[in-house]
């Protein structure tokens, strides 16, 4: 009986070890076959991108520039100031860009071998902690219209071109025109090519054009920005100044509020950021990072202009 038992336990661990063994060689298999998937579709996926490996790329935006060493980085900017884009062919409004005058530029910069960039991009190169290479440009749209979710943002995606849009806080109850918490909350899960920064909570109001930030206290804009924080889910790191009027004061409420950059309305080909060590312009002056300029792009512009306004001369 003693003899059975001893002889039932060497059966027993005898057959646990084939298990074993019969397990650990099925796992080797499926590791291997994984490899050889792995090893085979890597080279198909670098050749030609899917849209899967297009939409994951902000997670790797860090080693993007990686090969840009410090002789062959750009020192200025120009961020690009939009609007609305509407499936038209003439605008009368300078703000409303035909789509097609839009998808023109976007084949242009795709091209001739322009970069675009995210606002985390932006932010790192600012302070100097990447170099961004030759022919880059930031593209901004202010007031959140409803054309980011229907024309510009597929259009972004299609040419693998990055974007940030301005939302003002109190116009997303405006479906008809503007997007709606919904449509930022899916675009911000959907698709890696539209940023969303503020564009003031609610400072940005029909009739006002003298700029509400500037006239409320230090602890409105700091409220202001904390709401919109809530609204995209995210720190602001960029603030879009309503009808691009600043002041010292707003710029301290923006300080404040822990806001590091504000972008203003500027025009024409001087109006570029500088990203040397001292952001010094070419007149000596310092910029200061919460009052920065923008090239505005204007409807029914020509290609040949809009080519001369982001090419540093
Ligand atoms: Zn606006």
């Amino acid at each position: 009986m003693k003899q059975d038992n001893k002889n039932l336990i060497k059966l027993i661990i005898i057959m646990a070890i084939i298990c074993f063994l019969t397990a650990s060689g099925v796992m080797l298999l499926v590791n291997h076959s994984d490899q050889d998937k792995h090893t085979e579709t890597t080279p198909v996926q670098s050749e030609h991108p899917t849209t899967d490996s297009v939409t994951t790329l902000p997670d790797q935006h860090s080693t993007r520039f990686a090969h840009v060493t410090d002789a062959e980085k750009i020192t200025r900017l120009p961020i690009l100031m939009y609007h609305d884009v509407q499936d038209i062919t003439t605008s009368n409004d300078g703000n409303v860009l035909p789509k097609e005058q839009f998808e023109a530029q976007l084949q242009y910069l795709k091209n001739n071998g322009f970069t675009t960039i995210t606002v985390q991009e932006f932010v790192d190169a600012y302070n100097g902690k990447i170099n961004l290479p030759p022919k880059t440009l930031l593209m901004t749209f202010d007031d959140g219209f409803q054309s980011i979710k229907t024309i510009v943002a597929p259009l972004l995606q299609a040419y693998d071109m990055y974007a940030t849009s301005f939302i003002i806080g109190d116009y997303i109850h405006r479906p008809d025109w503007h997007l709606t918490a919904d449509d930022i909350q899916q675009l911000q899960t959907n698709n890696k090519h539209i940023n969303f920064e503020s564009h003031t909570y609610n400072l940005h109001q029909d009739g006002v054009s003298k700029g509400l930030i500037n006239e409320v206290t230090t602890a409105e804009i700091i409220a202001d920005n904390e709401k919109m924080a809530a609204l995209l889910g995210h720190p602001i790191q960029i603030v879009c100044y309503p009808f691009g009027a600043y002041s010292d004061h707003a710029i301290e409420g923006l300080s404040q509020a822990g806001v590091p950059f504000a972008f203003a309305i500027h025009s024409g080909t001087s109006s570029w950021t500088y990203l040397n060590d001292t952001h010094t312009n070419s007149a000596g002056e310092q910029q200061d990072p919460r009052a920065l300029p923008r090239v505005r792009i204007n409807a029914n512009m020509s290609i040949e202009t809009f080519a001369e306004l982001i090419t540093d001369n």
